[in-house]
């Protein structure tokens, strides 16, 4: 496998949405139970429309990972998505985390999360989120045995004790795009190094905590040295009204809470910002389409590694002019 190449001049900025209601999240678990959800009034459609206005605005498509559960008290919102262009991805049935799950109870997981997606889109679902960026690596395989065509669970952030390293990918296609034996592919979240310390850029709890320039300054560097960014938000990190409680665990409610209502002027500063680098925003099935075919044609990629790069100093990236109806 050759190591990640250019292959031509515009790069791509991946926006993806985990669609959760704000009680779901593993923090909350001990307050809010699985079986007690259904008594929580739900905000995640609000919250998720917000996002598809946010979108709409410039036509701008992007990858929903969508929990099950939700997909079943919501349908029209997942329809919604689908009509207008985007990407419908799983994020699971239940939001428990692979690495609580056995193999079996994993498969009958996203199976069952699978299904109804299917079923209420008519599009097949293609790509997979763990919760918490938790999927252990030999649950790979199980998700292309269940017809998955990639994972983007991969949060190479060592100092989160959930998310799992997912290790021995081997060498990229391009940065953070990993080819898996079987025809599967992997889309990580990029992470800034220094020496030994990952520093997150991707987006969720980050992306409120920073001061909005410095993640900018941030994005800018990520996209200049991949040539393609992938980011994360959360549905309900556009609901800065969701009920407050007192979140166990130190640290906790503040991750939770912080900023919520710099989420949505954030991320319109980040896409004019994206804008202006000549990005062009892609369904992460679509960009993925774009590296494996790209990689299937060494020839073509040699011819247009060679073309000089962007004038302002950008890497370059798969081409993937998708500006979907939304
Ligand atoms: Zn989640």
């Amino acid at each position: 496998m050759s190591a990640p190449q250019r292959i031509s001049r515009s790069p791509s900025c991946v926006l993806t949405f985990d669609v959760e209601d704000w009680f779901q999240v593993e923090n909350l678990r001990s307050l809010f139970p699985c079986g007690d959800w259904d008594r929580v009034p739900r905000r995640v459609a609000a919250a998720t429309r917000t996002v598809l206005e946010l979108l709409g605005e410039d036509r701008r498509p992007a990858t929903f990972f969508v929990l099950g559960w939700v997909a079943e008290r919501e349908p029209a919102l997942i329809r919604e998505i689908a009509d207008r262009g985007h990407e419908v991805a799983a994020h699971g049935f239940g939001h428990v985390l692979p690495t609580q799950l056995t193999a079996a109870e994993f498969r009958d997981d996203i199976l069952r999360a699978r299904k109804v997606l299917e079923d209420l889109t008519g599009q097949r679902v293609s790509g997979y989120r763990a919760p918490s960026f938790s999927l252990p690596g030999d649950y790979l395989g199980i998700l292309g045995e269940c017809g998955f065509s990639y994972d983007s669970s991969l949060h190479p952030f060592s100092l989160h004790d959930r998310y799992a390293p997912l290790d021995g990918l081997g060498v990229p296609l391009r940065p953070g795009v990993f080819p898996i034996d079987g025809g599967m592919m992997e889309l990580a979240l990029p992470v800034e190094r220094w020496w030994r310390v990952e520093l997150p850029i991707s987006g969720g709890g980050y992306f409120r905590l920073y001061p909005g320039q410095l993640f900018r300054r941030l994005a800018r560097r990520a996209i200049r040295r991949d040539g393609h960014y992938v980011m994360y938000l959360h549905s309900w990190e556009f609901d800065p009204e969701f009920p407050r409680v007192r979140v166990p665990g130190f640290g906790y409610g503040f991750r939770h809470y912080n900023n919520l209502k710099r989420t949505l002027p954030r991320m319109r500063r980040l896409l004019a910002m994206m804008d202006r680098l000549g990005a062009t925003c892609a369904r992460a099935d679509h960009f993925l389409e774009g590296v494996r075919r790209s990689a299937a044609a060494p020839a073509r990629m040699d011819t247009q590694a060679q073309t000089p790069e962007h004038a302002d100093g950008l890497a370059v990236s798969a081409r993937l002019d998708d500006r979907g109806p939304s």
